[in-house]
């Protein structure tokens, strides 16, 4: 039987998923849908592959992962030009995309050995007469579940993590980019041959599922928080370890002291880059009542210049179709509730497309500021001053990104944001800067990828004691004597009793 091919929707026909542009309908490729056996047989054919991984040490991982990046910027344009085939992303967003995960392969691949590597660390006045070692083993297979909207970024940030520990890796693209996931997959397979450490399961989220109960020593999943949910459920039957990086509602906060036209810059960018379908997209601003109809009339007049469309434009098609009556309740909500549109507004959605939308003086409760969007708009609401601002951005149960504005206070301000990053005078940089972790608080997730947290995240911390001498003060034996009890007692008030 042949499905119906409604642009943008994956099918399942004849046991393969087909994945098509959201604007033109065109097939990006079609790929087998893995049964939960097959699931699970692609984890025991990782285990050894892992194994092998693993034995090539900190060096011969590096070789290979730098061999892949390099493959990977060779190949940039084919790269894009796939990603905005089946997502319908703009190729400039996708050449920067892939960038950022390249430059990630490469910071992981050169510092996973000193990050997780065999070391000494200091022992104490207690326990003096050991020495301490660390190191942190990988988990043997990793299960990297993952969002279409960044499907290059987003797996690279788990899977090139995760590899750099030591893992193989069993990856699952979302079901609306799985083409270009197996690219990624295909690509690695070019520098690592030999065995199947990086592979890919495709199917919908019943494959997703079936990757959590297949026995992988970890799972790190991205996507939205009502997933993030039932992996983690799935996950907790087994007591598999997960990594959850989930949803957003990023906010941006202009205070007094800003430069307005670069604020209005980055937020025009920050929020309607990717067509807003970024989970530390802003989402919500907050500017200060002295600057607040200067900054919204920099913005609408930079968000009003954008294009719309299929090619060539800076802003493509809402990649999710069911993503577009989302956003147009949440627009129709913002205005039944009394805010008022600048630029775009009801007429904004025009499927398969959604134009610019700025809305003012939204009120707290309405779902455009209390809900992630995803789409190309963007509340602006007034507020007296930066403590205001800051208790309203805290005021969601979400804490990804967030993003300040300001000269004095800007650094105050980010600090007190309860988010796992911020940006100051810029939006989104910390997904971009490899030394830095990446991830959330509250409903937008926990643990990190991206930097040394990141690697950390996908290895077993392994601790090792090693006796170097006898000991003076016996405590941990039977044979100790009431008189080294009593010299325990002193010592304890010595080293500790000070008040
Ligand atoms: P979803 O949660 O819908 O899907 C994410 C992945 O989970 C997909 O591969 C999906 O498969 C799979 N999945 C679905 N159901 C299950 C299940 N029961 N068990 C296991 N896996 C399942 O998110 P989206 O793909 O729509 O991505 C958008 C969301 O991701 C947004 O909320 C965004 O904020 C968030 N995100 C977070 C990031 C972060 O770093 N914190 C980065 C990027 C996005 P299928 O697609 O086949 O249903």
């Amino acid at each position: 039987m042949t499905a119906v091919h409604v642009p943008g929707i994956p099918v399942i026909e004849d046991g393969r998923l087909i994945s098509t542009n959201p604007a033109t309908g065109e097939e990006a490729g079609r790929f087998r849908v893995a049964t939960p056996d097959d699931v699970t047989r692609a984890v025991d054919r990782a285990r050894p592959a892992g194994d092998w991984w693993a034995g090539l040490g900190f060096t011969g991982r590096r070789e290979r992962l730098l061999r892949w990046r390099g493959l990977l910027a060779r190949r940039i344009e084919e790269l894009a030009q796939l990603m905005h085939v089946e997502g319908g992303k703009p190729v400039p967003d996708a050449v920067v995309e892939i960038l950022t995960a390249i430059e990630h392969v490469d910071w992981a691949a050169r510092n996973a050995g000193r990050v997780l590597g065999p070391r000494r660390v200091r022992s104490r006045l207690i326990l003096a007469e050991f020495t301490g070692h660390l190191e942190y083993q990988p988990y043997g297979v990793v299960g990297v579940i993952g969002p279409w909207n960044y499907p290059v970024l987003t797996p690279i940030g788990s899977t090139g993590y995760a590899l750099a520990a030591g893992n193989a890796v069993v990856f699952k693209p979302s079901e609306y980019t799985p083409a270009v996931g197996q690219w990624l997959v295909d690509s690695f397979a070019e520098v690592v041959p030999e065995q199947p450490v990086l592979t890919a399961v495709h199917g919908l989220g019943d494959v997703g599922a079936a990757l959590c109960r297949s026995g992988v020593g970890k799972l790190a999943f991205t996507g939205s928080t009502a997933t993030a949910r039932k992996v983690m459920a799935a996950c907790a039957e087994s007591l598999t370890p997960v990594l959850l990086e989930a949803g957003g509602k990023d906010a941006m906060i202009v205070d007094a002291d800003a430069d307005l036209d670069a604020a209005a810059e980055a937020c025009v960018w920050g929020g309607l880059t990717n067509a807003g379908q970024t989970c530390i997209g802003i989402e919500r601003v907050y500017a200060v009542e002295p600057v607040f109809d200067a900054f919204v009339g920099k913005v609408v007049a930079r968000a009003e210049r954008l294009t719309v469309g299929a090619e060539a434009a800076d802003i493509g098609p809402i990649t999710m179709p069911g993503q577009l009556d989302v956003i147009r309740r949440h627009i129709d909500d913002a205005l039944a509730s009394g805010g008022r549109a600048v630029l775009g507004g009801a007429d904004a959605v025009r499927p398969p497309y959604v134009h610019p939308t700025v809305l003012v003086d939204v009120p707290e409760s309405s779902a455009a500021v209390r809900e992630e969007t995803f789409g190309p708009t963007l509340t602006i609401n007034r507020v007296p001053d930066a403590d205001e601002a800051v208790r309203r951005a805290n005021a969601l149960p979400y804490g990804l990104g967030g993003a300040v504005f300001g000269r004095k206070r800007a650094v105050a301000i980010a600090r007190r944001l309860r988010s796992g990053m911020a940006s100051i005078n810029s939006t989104l940089t910390f997904a971009g800067m490899s030394t830095l972790p990446f991830g959330g608080v509250g409903d937008s997730g926990f643990g990190r990828i991206h930097g040394e947290d990141g690697l950390r995240e996908f290895g077993r911390a392994k601790s090792i004691t090693r006796r170097r001498a006898r000991s003076l003060l016996p405590s941990t034996t039977f044979e100790r004597t009431a008189a080294d009890v009593a010299r325990l007692v002193k010592a304890a008030k010595l080293m500790y009793g000070r008040r």
